[in-house]
């Protein structure tokens, strides 16, 4: 795996899989990097964390950082390069602003203000660098998911965007990196999070799904919800009885530690079809 010192070096690269991440890597992020080895020669996996994408200097300054290891887990996953960029080589001329749009203040963007914006403009930066041909994000964050693949469209960008499903912990519990902040007694309360989307993926109904969701959310005390929702995955509007790609997503905090999740409902998906 080679380390990328200078972002010039990508003008003689070209065939590219890309994996933008904030780092602390896990086997989340290992899945990703396997899958961009099957798209492209080329695997290049970023390093930064992003500091448009916090409200605060707390959460940013708390946010996990193992560089060591996440070199490591980079290679040992099949990057072929690995590139940590300056806020400098990403903003040569001054920070490029693009807007998430109205979809980026919904739900997560309700409680993280700005949060997309800060996302789709690095997220912007680094394509405009790496001119990737595949780019591999989580169905884990799913609304920046859907808004890149948005942001891509709109720009008229070259890049696919690619779906990756959520990888979870043997209990179920969606891998993140602030899942080291959970004690393990906060993570067995994490664990009503995955619990209460598969419990709404068994349900037929769109009003049974939405009613076992926050049922189960809310039997753990210990849990804040912050929104609780299934949408259209198509449109991110909120789902109608007739819209064929449910999906749930979830987000809240335990003790204090946000976490957010997602699912297909796609039981009730085959039924519509049929
Ligand atoms: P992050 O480093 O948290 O910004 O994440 C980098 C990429 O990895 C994003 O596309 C995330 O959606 C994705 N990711 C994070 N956690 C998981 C997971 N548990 N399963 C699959 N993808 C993930």
């Amino acid at each position: 795996m080679k380390i990328i010192r200078d972002s010039a070096e990508f003008t003689r690269l070209s065939d590219i899989a890309f994996v933008p991440t904030m780092g602390a890597l896990h086997a989340g992020h290992r899945s990703l990097i396997k899958k961009a080895q099957e798209l492209a020669n080329n695997v290049v996996v970023s390093i930064y964390v992003n500091p448009l994408q916090f409200e605060n200097e707390r959460d940013l300054a708390a946010y996990p950082r193992t560089p060591a290891s996440d070199a490591e887990v980079a290679r040992e996953a099949g990057a072929t390069h690995l590139w940590l960029p300056t806020f400098t080589e990403l903003f040569p001329n001054g920070v490029v602003e693009v807007n998430a749009g109205e979809i980026g203040e919904r739900f997560e963007g309700i409680s993280r203000k700005n949060h997309f914006n800060g996302v789709v403009t690095i997220v912007n930066a680094l394509f405009g660098v790496v001119k990737p041909r595949w780019a591999l994000f989580g169905e884990k964050d799913l609304q920046q998911l859907f808004l890149i693949r948005e942001m891509t469209r709109i720009r008229g960008m070259n890049t696919n965007i690619v779906a990756c499903e959520t990888i979870r912990d043997r209990d179920g519990l969606a891998l993140s990196s602030r899942n080291v902040q959970l004690s393990p007694q906060n993570c067995k309360t994490a664990l009503v999070i995955s619990r209460a989307l598969r419990m709404a993926s068994a349900e037929i109904s769109l009003v049974a799904m939405h009613q076992v969701l926050r049922e189960q959310l809310q039997q753990e005390k210990n849990f804040v919800i912050d929104y609780a929702e299934i949408i259209d995955g198509d449109t991110f509007e909120i789902a109608n009885e007739r819209t064929c790609n449910k999906r749930a997503i979830v987000a809240g905090w335990v003790d204090g530690v946000r976490l957010i999740d997602s699912m297909s409902m796609a039981s009730a998906s085959k039924l519509v079809k049929s």
